[in-house]
């Protein structure tokens, strides 16, 4: 049912100019995650320039990221370009021990050139196995959008989880330590488990998966991963995605279903934290209920996010861009947006700018190259990538997620009431 509403849904699909980053800027996150890889960056200056830009003051710590840059000497054949790449790899190798797992991680400049990473991932593999893992993927603005990255970096690493044929769930997509410790929480008292977290925080404890195991996403941008899971006989948990009270609810409720939890214990376990939940986001309702709200496509976390900010706090949808539409993996999502919402995928800046600039929404969810030159143009805008860095899933973080949104327009009054303001 949820899935025929889903596929009925008009969708206007635009291509065109796009303002999104590529697939590499996953690696800000996802080192942070995995405590013992390391991200290799097969690319040019510019690819090194994104990756410090994107992660900011982080590049002063000692580095889990560097980009092997592909000079134009390098050009002149492939061959000694392997040659290179082995031995930038094994330099970084011996300085390193702590690496267990190590991503060659492709671009733009690499696919141009058809440098093969997969095939220098095993033939590095051979050489230091079992000390390090070596595995490809690609991060490449051709191939991936943003999120993309981290879709791409977990299906590689699905082939390298052990095989399991017992009963277990497992959770996908990278999540903050903290709301990971809440879900682990919430699973044990209602007598679900063994839990497990892909990617875990190690690589010395990737998760076992096999036809026993059930998946649940955590993210909405996962479909390489998920259909990698399958492959191994996994089997997806249909759910919405745990953004706010009620998002956080039906995706325990699905996994409470599978594990066929008793309604009461459900209620016992589940309400006092959706009470809390659903008091915290009170006061953020009385201040966004109204809200008109634009999003253009950065994450794919736009569809989950505008359901939450219509269904839960009230806020009216102008449009909801997003720059890849799953329609299976977010049916649950798609049925509980209000009937005619305008969906957008893919992008074609210009005429988005135009839908924007006309509809003048309260507020417009947009990558930092539009932000400031809308603000200045009057319209309160929110940056899309703090949603990205931000823990915002599950119950305790609900507040903080609908903050987000309500911190610009409360800056915006101040300033037009010539006060001074927190920055959004
Ligand atoms: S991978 Fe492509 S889009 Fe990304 S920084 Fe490198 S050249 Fe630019």
């Amino acid at each position: 049912m949820t899935a025929a509403v889903a596929d009925a849904m008009p969708v206007l699909r635009e291509r065109g100019q796009r303002e999104v980053f590529c697939g590499l800027t996953g690696i800000v996150w996802l080192h942070r995650k995995i405590q013992d890889a390391f991200f290799l960056v097969v690319g040019s200056r510019t690819c090194a320039h994104l990756i410090q830009s994107a992660a900011g003051v982080m590049i002063f710590a000692e580095p889990r990221f560097a980009t092997a840059i592909i000079e134009e000497r390098d050009l002149a054949g492939l061959a000694d370009m392997n040659e290179e790449l082995d031995r930038v790899v094994d330099q970084l190798l011996a300085r390193r021990p702590d690496i267990r797992l190590l991503f060659l991680v492709g671009s733009c400049p690499s696919e141009v050139i058809k440098l093969d990473l997969g095939r220098a991932a095993a033939r590095l593999s051979l050489r230091h196995r079992p000390a390090v893992r070596i595995l490809s993927y690609s991060g490449s603005g051709i191939e991936t959008t943003f999120t993309q990255g981290e879709d791409a970096c977990l299906a590689a690493l699905v082939p390298e989880l052990p095989r399991q044929d017992g009963r277990s769930l497992l959770v996908v997509g990278a999540l903050a330590e903290v709301v990971e410790d809440q879900f682990r929480r919430i699973f044990e008292d209602l007598g679900i488990g063994p839990v497990r977290f892909l990617p875990p925080r190690s690589a010395e404890d990737l998760p076992p998966v096999g036809p026993g195991t059930s998946f649940l996403l955590a993210q909405p941008f996962l479909g390489e991963t998920a259909r990698a899971l399958e492959e191994r006989g996994a089997t997806r948990l249909e759910a919405p995605f745990p953004l706010g009270a009620e998002g956080t609810t039906g995706w325990l409720a699905a996994a409470a279903a599978a594990w066929q939890v008793e309604p009461s214990r459900f209620r016992d376990v589940i309400s006092p934290c959706r009470e809390r939940s659903r008091n915290a986001l009170a006061r953020y309702r009385a201040e966004l209920a109204g809200k008109r709200v634009f999003f253009f496509p950065d994450s794919q976390l736009e569809v989950p996010l505008a359901r939450f900010l219509s269904t839960e706090l009230g806020m009216e949808l102008v449009e909801v861009g997003t720059p890849y539409l799953h329609r299976r993996h977010l049916a649950e999502e798609l049925a509980l947006l209000p009937p005619g919402t305008m969906l957008s995928e893919g992008q074609h800046v210009e005429r988005q700018l135009d839908r924007c600039r006309a509809a003048k929404p309260d507020i417009t969810v947009c990558g930092l190259g539009l932000a400031n030159p809308l603000e200045a143009e009057g319209l309160t805008t929110k940056w899309s990538i703090e949603l990205v860095f931000t823990p915002i899933q599950g119950y305790e973080q609900a507040a903080d997620l609908a903050g987000l949104f309500a911190r610009p327009l409360r800056r915006r009054t101040a300033l037009a009431a010539g006060g001074v303001a927190a920055c959004s």
